[in-house]
């Protein structure tokens, strides 16, 4: 058994601020089921909200951010995530993130507009402000005697007081595999925190990295957290159509810096939409997109920048120009194919403005969580805010509380499993499980369709968890069975809004009602949860 004061499970930058601000006074331990780059914080492009221009203020952040909430956000949450923005940012351009300049800005820094911002906030380095981020920070995290990171650990179950024979809602810590050797190990911790991203991977199509299987929101529902609103998946509207671009995302920030949607015979179509055209936000854009197709029969439609400067195109959005060149687009001078692809997971395990979750010990940051920051709908940038201050909080909270590893754990049980005899069951069972949440839980849904889609995960489930108990468990089993799970908080949170509001779009409940909640899940009914934040809830 090995013994940590901190448990991270995860790598993006959710997972990296915690450490970060844990490590001058806490041992960490950081496990990654892949190497420490792997996430989407890396793929993030736009770049990050908060209020640094002297012509934007807190109210009008809050307010935008509202707005794209339709209604769902907790206001205590959103008014926390802005008002720390400024701080936030500064943190980084601490540590060295070379964001973009500007010297004809207040700030220094160039700030871009994205759809839903009333003005322009994002801060950025070029197109690709994830990448700049994760590597400012993995220097730190590498450098740090503190931390000790372990790559190739896929976390596979949160231990709990029911494992120790202890009624006491608390998390022990964590079993994991090791990819390379493959082992069980048993891991013993004070404090854990989930910082393990989306759950793109439920659906076909997707702008997430491999790892976004919801691992965490499995991890935690099984533990016995709430998971909240997890019909509210994001689809953005933009990602490259072309057959050797797996996942390649075209920022948002195209179309904030005058990038026009149009059909292949180069008419735009946004306008009949939404008076805000192309900059309306993501929601309307996706569904606009998706009407279209469907009703034209189309394979993708078009985003043009070629009517700028060359100069201005090359510089405001290298890696895309390049990513498209190497297939060979050139965006100075043709459109760019683009279809929706799921992005962005709003619903995930309940906590409070600590991070706290409803098992004591236990934290969850970033991506994983649901704060209450997006209700019904992320506004664009403010993800990566959110795995910023968060993370900080949820650091602060731990070094303010004290507690120690339990002295022992029961190892993990290998001895009435065998080796798996047929692994195309998973590989199967993976394809199906994304083609049927992309075809009935997508961007339009129905009464018919997700009744469809919740008889098929019955049926998965019940033969993923077969295989659990009987064979030893392997990367691709632990992911699936998550998916599986997580495919179901997703159905099954749909099933219970009876209404369209934000990003969950039904066709027979196409009104928004006047009253709401949002859509809390239970694991155990009845059990009165300590801590977690009073998200209002559905009835
Ligand atoms: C293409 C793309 C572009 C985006 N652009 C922007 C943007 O411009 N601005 C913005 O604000 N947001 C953006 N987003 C969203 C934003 O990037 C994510 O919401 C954010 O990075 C999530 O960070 P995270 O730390 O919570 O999770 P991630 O960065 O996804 O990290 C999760 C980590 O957990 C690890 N992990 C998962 N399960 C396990 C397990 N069982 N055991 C061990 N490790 C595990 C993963 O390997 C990974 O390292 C974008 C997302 C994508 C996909």
């Amino acid at each position: 058994m090995e013994r940590t004061d901190v448990l991270i499970i995860g790598s993006g930058l959710a997972a990296l601020t915690t450490a970060l601000h844990l490590a001058q006074q806490r041992r960490v331990t950081l496990l990654t089921k892949k190497t420490l780059q792997d996430s989407a914080s890396v793929w993030a492009q736009g770049g990050i909200a908060a209020v640094l221009a002297d012509n934007d203020s807190i109210e009008a952040h809050i307010r935008d951010t509202l707005v794209a909430g339709a209604g769902l956000c907790n206001e205590r949450a959103v008014r926390f995530v802005v008002e720390n923005g400024q701080a936030a940012v500064q943190w980084l351009v601490e540590m060295g993130v070379p964001f973009t300049a500007d010297a004809a800005s207040s700030t220094g820094f160039h700030l871009t507009r994205e759809g839903g911002h009333s003005t322009r906030r994002i801060i950025h380095a070029a197109d690709a402000t994830g990448r700049a981020v994760q590597k400012t920070l993995c220097t730190q995290i590498r450098d740090n005697p503190n931390i000790t990171l372990l790559e190739h650990h896929i976390a596979i179950d949160l231990i709990t007081g029911d494992k120790l024979g202890r009624d006491d809602r608390t998390c022990h810590g964590v079993y994991a595999l090791d990819n390379v050797s493959g082992q069980v190990k048993t891991f013993a911790a004070s404090h854990t925190v989930l910082a393990t991203g989306g759950a793109g991977k439920v659906y076909l199509y997707t702008t997430n990295p491999d790892v976004a299987t919801g691992d965490g929101i499995a991890m935690g529902w099984r533990a016995g957290c709430r998971v909240a609103n997890m019909e509210f998946i994001q689809f953005h509207p933009t990602c490259l159509y072309h057959p050797h671009a797996k996942s390649f995302l075209i920022t948002e920030a195209v179309r904030g810096e005058g990038g026009l949607l149009k059909l292949p015979d180069g008419a735009r179509f946004m306008a009949a939409h939404d008076p805000r055209a192309e900059l309306a936000p993501r929601d309307i854009v996706a569904r606009a997109i998706d009407f279209e197709m469907k009703k034209r029969g189309l394979d993708s439609v078009y985003l043009d920048i070629s009517h700028k400067p060359a100069e201005f195109i090359l510089e405001h959005f290298p890696t895309i120009y390049e990513r498209c060149r190497a297939l060979g687009i050139d965006i100075t001078r043709e459109p760019i194919p683009v279809v929706p692809a799921a992005h962005y997971t709003c619903g995930g395990v309940v906590t409070d403005l600590a991070a706290r979750t409803d098992l004591t010990g236990l934290y969850a940051v970033g991506e994983v969580a649901c704060t209450g920051l997006h209700g019904a709908n992320r506004l664009a940038s403010n993800s990566l805010l959110e795995c910023l201050v968060f993370g900080r909080a949820a650091a602060e909270d731990i070094l303010a509380s004290a507690g120690a590893p339990p002295a022992n754990i029961p190892e993990w049980d290998a001895s009435r499993v065998t080796d798996a005899d047929e692994e195309i069951v998973l590989s199967h069972n993976w394809d199906e499980l994304r083609r049927f949440m992309w075809d009935y839980v997508g961007i339009v849904r129905t009464n018919k369709r997700l009744a469809r889609a919740a008889s098929r995960i019955r049926l998965l489930n019940e033969e993923i968890n077969e295989y659990y108990r009987n064979f030893r468990v392997s990367n691709d089993l632990i992911e699936l069975r998550n998916l599986v799970l997580t495919a179901d908080l997703i159905v099954r949170s749909a099933q219970l809004r009876r209404e369209s509001r934000g990003l969950h779009f039904s066709r027979d409940y196409p009104d928004m009602l006047p009253v709401t909640g949002n859509t809390v899940l239970n694991p155990r009914p009845g059990r009165v949860c300590p801590g977690a934040c009073d998200l209002p809830t559905l009835d």
